[in-house]
């Protein structure tokens, strides 16, 4: 039996890992690393993404990777969207949630996606359309996610209230979710807590998560920010692979197992095994020759003597 848990750890390695990395992961390691990671008590995975397949090979298998994580009863089966079409497509498999990403930068979002601010707004609204108009007992989740929040490549700094602006407009027109991005890596601990503390005040009781990369090494640092002011679902990336198209070499998502070795280690209950998680991301590598991981806990080890809270818990 699962123990209660403190904070969710989401998976986003599978989407946010693999879009970035060059190697095609044969669908056979996809389902073997949802499948693990799950034994593993991870609870959210985000197992693709419904791009294009012309645009982004890597995600040929959309569906057949989420028809084999939709059969691991319990886990919620994620997939981004970029798009009504993706939408349609990521419905048509079945998912549980669909997580729709648009820029907070106007020249972030114009380079990335071709559209405007405004012209992503517009698209959002339209996918919850599409999915009010879905069967209640089929209807997925939508998740709203805001990139560059923190600063961005192209432009530099972004307005704080631009980002409250805009997690509101995604409320309004019919996220389930909000999710506040530092894409880059550029924000440190203060503006997470002024950012999340007034996003979390103006979304009332609209869950809001948190996706940090660690490109410039404040990741974990950022987790207890957005956590102290009240954020309790955090993306993670398992290995930290992944990268930065902006800044080579550099590290890509927090890893996940470093995020549940801080949490544990805080005595915060995430009901996953971290030995088991480290097994799976040690099967990854070997899935992925020549592909950079990042993360401490894996190659360092678990400290002498450490008990996680989840094991105390169970
Ligand atoms: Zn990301």
């Amino acid at each position: 039996m699962l123990a209660e848990i403190d904070v969710t750890v989401r998976e986003v390695g599978m989407r946010d890992g693999l879009q970035s990395i060059a190697t095609i992961m044969p669908t056979a390691d996809k389902q073997r690393w949802c499948r693990e990671e799950f034994a593993a008590g991870v609870r959210e995975i985000e197992v693709c993404s419904f791009v294009p397949p012309k645009l982004l090979p890597q995600f040929q298998d959309a569906v057949e990777v989420c028809t084999y994580a939709l059969g691991l009863s319990g886990l919620t089966v994620v997939a981004l969207v970029p798009n009504v079409k993706g939408a349609e497509r990521a419905i048509a498999a079945g998912v549980h949630k669909m997580s729709f990403p648009m820029s907070v930068s106007e020249s972030h979002s114009r380079s990335n996606v071709r559209r405007s601010v405004d012209e992503s707004v517009v698209e959002f609204a339209r996918i919850c359309e599409l999915v009010r108009s879905v069967n209640p007992r089929r209807r997925p989740k939508v998740s709203g996610g805001l990139a560059t929040a923190f600063g961005c490549t192209i432009e530099g700094p972004v307005a704080e209230d631009r980002v409250v602006a805009l997690a509101e407009k995604l409320a309004e027109v019919g996220a389930d979710e909000v999710v506040v991005a530092d894409t880059v890596g550029y924000a440190a601990p203060a503006a997470i807590r002024r950012v999340f503390r007034a996003v979390i005040a103006a979304l009332g009781r609209l869950p809001v998560a948190a996706h940090f990369h660690d490109t410039r090494g404040l990741g974990l640092a950022n987790v207890l920010a957005a956590w102290d002011v009240g954020v309790r679902a955090f993306d993670a990336s398992l290995g930290g692979f992944g990268g930065c198209p902006y800044a080579p070499g550099a590290s890509g998502n927090i890893a996940t197992e470093d995020l549940v070795f801080m949490l544990e280690g805080m005595g915060l209950r995430t009901g996953v095994d971290l030995q088991r998680l480290i097994a799976v991301r040690a099967a990854n590598a070997k899935a992925l020759p020549g592909e950079t991981f990042h993360g401490a806990i894996a190659i360092a080890g678990l400290p002498k003597g450490f008990v996680s809270a989840s094991r105390l818990a169970s």
